[in-house]
């Protein structure tokens, strides 16, 4: 296999990965109860989802820089009986709605419904999708043909960290002061104009 370096900045890669690289996309990741909107603990309804401030421009700014957007959600209310299925597929419409009047498309949202201690018997489970597990982030990658060494993932869990770390994402970008305790890898970010700065910028 040809082997070769950039010259420009040192780098090696390998010719061939290189190539196929370069037909991947770099995705942003995210969690939604605590990034997209205000955490206020099982949020079903449209009328207790509000946006975070500053959430529209920070996207719209990642999908000008190239990077596909994808909503990755733990949804154990379904699990628990809080809401159904269809609450929360009709409220991710209107989300997604809201999203685009400003300009942004959502690529692709994944919930996982399931809780191992759940109220409805056919979601009580463990599942490879439930954050920590890594399995929503692989999945991800997968439909839309990302590259996770260059993309992102923000949440404001340490399971969304331990789910992007577990499936091979480039950076973990942690949003939650309230958490202080040391974790390897990860990148702490106040709010989303350090995130921004946190995150590879293809044109600068
Ligand atoms: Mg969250």
């Amino acid at each position: 296999m040809t082997r070769f370096r950039r010259g420009f900045n040192g780098h090696t890669g390998d010719l061939n990965s290189n190539r196929v690289g370069a037909m991947k996309r770099r995705g942003l990741l995210l969690d939604r109860d605590g990034v997209i909107n205000v955490d206020r603990g099982y949020v079903g309804t449209r009328e207790q989802f509000h946006f975070m401030s500053d959430v529209f421009p920070f996207l719209a700014t990642a999908q000008d820089r190239g990077y596909r957007l994808a909503i990755l959600t733990n949804q154990a209310g379904v699990a628990r009986g809080y809401y159904t299925a269809q609450d929360f597929e009709a409220l991710t419409e209107w989300m997604r709605q809201e999203l685009s009047r400003n300009g942004i498309a959502i690529d692709l949202v994944l919930a996982c419904y399931e809780h191992p201690e759940g109220k409805v018997p056919s979601l009580r489970r463990e599942s490879f999708w439930r954050k920590p597990n890594p399995g929503m982030v692989l999945d991800s990658v997968q439909r839309l043909n990302l590259d996770p060494a260059r993309s992102v993932f923000i949440g404001d869990q340490i399971r969304d960290m331990q789910a992007a770390q577990s499936a091979g994402i480039g950076a973990c970008l942690l949003m939650n002061d309230h958490i202080t305790e040391p974790l390897e890898g990860v990148t702490r970010v106040a709010d989303f104009s350090e995130a921004l700065c946190a995150m590879p910028n293809p044109f600068a």
